[in-house]
């Protein structure tokens, strides 16, 4: 028989992300491929979680998080997003919001049950379903605007379909959904019966007059939404891996139970950091946050605007996707490798975010990143 690796492992591909890291690596470029943000995290943090250690917060905590991250997040979920959410049956802190969403597709499909993700899909959501047997079905949005046709959504729909996927802001298009997109996905998945997923990691990060919707905030779908966010992006902490998923607790409590399983817990130290975080720092520490990324935003979108590589305007989130059709290159990826090897930025080939062709002439850059990082890209682009 000989020994193989499992099926499961075939479909998953190695993100480009890190590919395109090796790449601009090896050539001392500045990396706009890579979606981490290396600005500081807050002082009310750091000290929270060091006040942890030494008041011997170092052990497991309860398979859904410690109660003071638990009743924190439900105080923000009421105040930010306007959710009533009881932090002692509907909230399962867990590993990072990807760690999260696995929990919740290992929980709630089977495997075989498709799922509706909106193309451009962030490449995590595809794998995470992947590995758990589920299978991705796409609906495409629209650029510059990213609005999709609700038909679209009917004509993507099976007797197989068990849910929806919903990334808002929305990594990599930075698309935020208005309330009548919500309530069109809301209609949607209630006349079929689906979950609806979400991804809300960008929450904070939402730019101009638009504001962040949370699907979980409209009543009537409240039973069938998972919300899943984190604290990764908003505190600058990837590396800790803290998230959470908000669902009815039927659903929560399986979700919990599979997060014990998979990760016990999340770390018992920054889980309270984040509770610092979320009640000392004030809405100043958040418009600052939004202020300061729209600042970037606006610095590497004008600089892409100058050398003919189209922007679409990114509405929250922290990410650009721009028009490389001009570039040589037969796709996407011999597009970003010209780009790296003229200019020394890298970005990630659109490619890694579509399953049509039209990822073919688009890459994504990433403005996470410190002034002076983002300058030297925009200087650099200029060269173009
Ligand atoms: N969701 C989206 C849309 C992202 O872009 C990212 C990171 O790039 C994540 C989730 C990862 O979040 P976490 O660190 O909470 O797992």
């Amino acid at each position: 028989m000989g020994l193989s690796l499992s099926d499961r492992t075939a479909h998953i591909t190695q993100a480009e992300i890190r590919v395109m890291t090796i790449e601009c690596e090896k050539v001392g470029g500045v990396n706009l491929a890579q979606g981490v943000c290396d600005l500081g995290v807050p002082r009310e943090v750091m000290e929270g979680t060091t006040d942890a250690i030494a008041r011997g917060y170092n052990s497991y905590t309860r398979y859904d998080g410690l109660p003071e991250l638990r009743e924190a997040i439900s105080g923000k979920l009421l105040c930010f997003n306007g959710i009533h959410a009881d932090p002692s049956t509907e909230v399962i802190v867990s590993a990072g919001s990807t760690g999260s969403f696995y929990c919740a597709c290992l929980a709630l499909l089977n495997p075989g049950d498709e799922v509706i993700l909106f193309e451009p899909f962030y490449g995590y959501h595809v794998n995470t379903l992947l590995a758990a047997n589920a299978v991705p079905r796409y609906v495409k949005m629209r650029s510059p605007d990213w609005r999709f046709d609700p038909a679209d959504l009917e004509r993507a729909v099976t007797p197989r379909t068990k849910g929806i996927v919903v990334c808002t802001p929305g990594n990599p298009s930075g698309k935020v959904y208005d309330t009548q997109e919500l309530r069109w996905v809301a209609d949607f998945a209630t006349k079929h019966d689906l979950f609806i997923f979400t991804d809300e990691i960008y929450e904070y990060f939402v730019y101009d007059d638009r504001a962040h919707v949370s699907p979980l905030a409209l009543d009537d779908i409240r039973d069938r939404t998972v919300m899943i966010s984190g604290y990764s992006k908003t505190y600058s902490i990837t590396g800790w891996r803290i998230g959470y998923s908000v669902s009815q607790a039927k659903w929560a409590d399986a979700i919990g139970h599979v997060n014990d399983l998979i990760y016990v817990c999340a770390p018992a130290p920054l889980q309270m950091g984040v509770a610092a975080g979320i009640g000392r720092l004030g809405p100043e520490y958040y418009a600052s946050l939004r202020e300061e990324f729209r600042r970037k935003r606006d610095l590497l979108c004008a600089a892409l605007k100058d050398v003919g590589l189209t922007p679409t305007v990114s509405q929250g989130a922290y990410y650009v996707l721009a028009d490389v059709s001009h570039l040589p290159g037969a796709d996407s990826k011999q597009k970003a490798m010209h780009l790296l090897a003229v200019t020394g930025v890298a970005s990630v080939p659109g490619s890694a975010f579509y399953v049509s062709e039209t990822g073919d002439n688009l890459v994504r850059f990433c403005f996470a990143k410190k002034d002076a990082e983002l300058e030297d890209a925009c200087y650099r682009l200029r060269r173009l």
